[in-house]
């Protein structure tokens, strides 16, 4: 029971009714639905009773109640999934949305699903049509595969094919390949979902092409390779060749299927990124089946891109778990379109938000930089220390392990708070800025700040940091 105090002070709180009769009440109103704005009166109430119970709060004046209900309805009705700004210099920074895709394609996008599309009609015969016919072609020329498909991501990609060319059978996979991703997708569990058996062979850090030989069967439906994408085994170890195991596939006539993971379109060693393949150079090894993702180094939407021989692409598309994990018009759009920047390379380098960062060379990187550090001291004057470093990027996503890359990023360190104050408060602003801290200063790197992002960047930490 609340003593009689706390009852005297409960008593006093305004009624839902009394708050809309004010002038904030009317501007509530007038400003957002009445649903919400009942909504948030009520809880902010209730909010206020349940402190004073619990004796955390005395009495509250209006003016508190009026700020506190203004500032809920604001935010409730701001979109809860917004834009931030990524300093980590993770590129494709998992937890914030992996790819950013190029503005370029958001034109065609926004015409494909604003309005009525040929989804699923053939134009030229005015009948039905297949929703993948309009991205196989440009993904045949851009891979140099015979058939391809998409799904909804890489993981569905993985699940639909074996469960498509081996539920009920085999599934042959290194003991040095059976890894785990992000979001718990581990290899053995995704085979068990997709009713195939796993036959794993070798040992973790070398498996040779006997072991596979030995293992096959009238059992075995695919001899399965995938890229340990974020780990790397290292020492004393073999894995067996891409090329052994289609030469493998080849005499014993089993189908052989790879999952790359990342799939970058591009041959990256060019740029001082050695040690990925890109889907062309796997194509041409004669694999039967590649998947990849859509919005890992391809930097394009999600979704699972799947590309090989036409008579495996065929059996697939024509499962019924194809339609449970299809891929929805405004993927398509914005992946077809992002394919089609792929037709020249230095276009895809300069439009692909992931190629441009990936690619950044050190110099243009160093200016970024102290351009960067010049309107933060600017702008912050005495209240923070900026400076510009070296330091490291990385790819992210599972992508390139072993690329550090190198970079310039900003340290700022304010004057009258501490460093890890000041990177929740910027976490927390509009937009909110998500930045690593090390050596007492957040740092900010360059690497994965879109162009247009300066400006805010600098007015965001102007805010966080406090006046003298
Ligand atoms: C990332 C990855 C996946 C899952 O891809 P999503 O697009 O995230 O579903 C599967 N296999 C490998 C090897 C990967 O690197």
């Amino acid at each position: 029971m609340p003593d009689k105090n706390t009852e005297k002070k409960l008593a006093a709180l305004p009624s839902v009714d009394e708050l809309l009769r004010t002038s904030s009440g009317s501007d509530w109103l007038e400003l957002y639905p009445r649903s919400l704005v009942l909504l948030v009166i009520r809880e902010t109430l209730n909010n206020i009773r349940r402190r004073m119970l619990d004796g955390k709060t005395d009495s509250v004046d209006s003016h508190v109640i009026n700020k506190t209900i203004s500032e809920n309805l604001y935010r409730l009705s701001q979109p809860h999934l917004r834009s931030v700004i990524n300093a980590t210099g993770v590129i494709l920074h998992t937890n914030l949305g992996r790819s950013p895709i190029s503005p370029a394609i958001f034109k065609h996008v926004a015409e494909v699903s604003a309005a009525y599309s040929n989804l699923e009609f053939n134009l030229e015969l005015g009948k039905r049509g297949k929703r993948y016919s309009h991205i196989t072609g440009i993904l045949r020329e851009v891979t140099g595969a015979e058939d391809a498909l998409v799904v909804n991501n890489n993981a569905a990609a993985v699940l639909l094919c074996l469960t498509a060319m081996a539920a009920g059978k085999e599934v042959i996979v290194s003991r040095g390949e059976l890894i785990e991703i992000g979001g718990a997708f581990r290899i053995p569990d995704v085979m068990k979902a997709g009713g195939a058996l796993l036959r794993e062979v070798g040992a973790t850090n070398k498996t040779h092409l006997r072991d596979y030989e030995n293992a096959i069967s009238e059992e075995t439906a695919l001899l399965l390779k995938v890229h340990p994408s974020n780990y790397r085994v290292v020492g004393f170890t073999h894995e067996t060749s891409l090329a052994e195991l289609v030469a493998l596939s080849k005499s014993r006539k089993i189908p052989v299927m790879y999952d790359l993971g990342s799939g970058s379109l591009i041959n990256l060693s060019k740029y001082g990124i050695p040690g990925e393949p890109s889907v062309r150079d796997v194509v041409s090894s004669d694999v039967d089946l590649i998947t990849f993702s859509g919005d890992k180094l391809l930097g394009g939407p999600q979704g699972g891109i799947i590309v090989g021989k036409k008579k495996y692409i065929q059996q697939i598309q024509h499962h019924p778990l194809t339609r449970a994990v299809r891929i929805d018009k405004m993927t398509l759009a914005a992946l077809e379109a992002t394919l089609m920047l792929y037709r020249d390379e230095e276009t895809a380098i300069k439009k692909i938000p992931v190629l441009a960062m990936l690619t950044a060379q050190t110099p243009a990187l160093r200016r970024r930089a102290n351009r960067l550090a010049r309107s933060l001291r600017d702008k912050l004057g005495e209240k923070a220390t900026v400076s510009v470093v070296k330091e490291t990027s990385q790819s992210g996503g599972g992508s390139l392990p072993e690329q550090n890359m190198e970079t310039f990023a900003v340290t700022v360190r304010p004057q009258k708070q501490t460093v890890s104050s000041l990177e929740k408060k910027l976490r927390l602003g509009k937009p909110p800025v998500v930045a690593r801290v090390k050596d007492d200063a957040v740092i900010l790197d360059v690497r994965t700040l879109l162009d247009d992002e300066f400006y805010l960047l600098v007015s965001a930490l102007n805010s966080a940091i406090p006046e003298e």
